[in-house]
């Protein structure tokens, strides 16, 4: 299965205290289960760094992942696109980069 961390600079950044909140997480298919079960479709993918929980983005109509944060205050989330590899902390409102 893909595997999801942050990279030393997202867990050395100083514009945020959640990383210890992180661990090196895996998922499966790369899709949104909850719009999967919905029929719906999304823009992008995003994981939860806690947990392993992949969402759709917030350009997606049910923007999952900032769901799954507003439910579990599971803190960081990276992109799992393909493209520049960023992380973003809801709490502190800020890409890790
Ligand atoms: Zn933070
Ligand atoms: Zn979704
Ligand atoms: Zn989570």
């Amino acid at each position: 299965m893909p595997n999801a961390k942050l990279t030393d600079s997202q867990r050395n950044s100083n514009l945020c205290t959640h990383t210890g909140a992180t661990k090196e997480v895996s998922y499966g298919e790369h899709v949104c289960p909850e719009c999967v079960a919905q029929g719906d479709t999304w823009v992008s993918l995003r994981i939860c760094m806690t947990c392993g929980h992949v969402g759709c983005c917030d350009s997606s109509k049910n923007r999952h992942a900032r769901a799954h944060y507003e439910s579990t205050h599971h803190p960081i989330i990276k992109t799992i696109e393909p493209g520049p590899d960023w992380a973003w902390c809801y709490p502190d409102d800020t890409y890790l980069k």
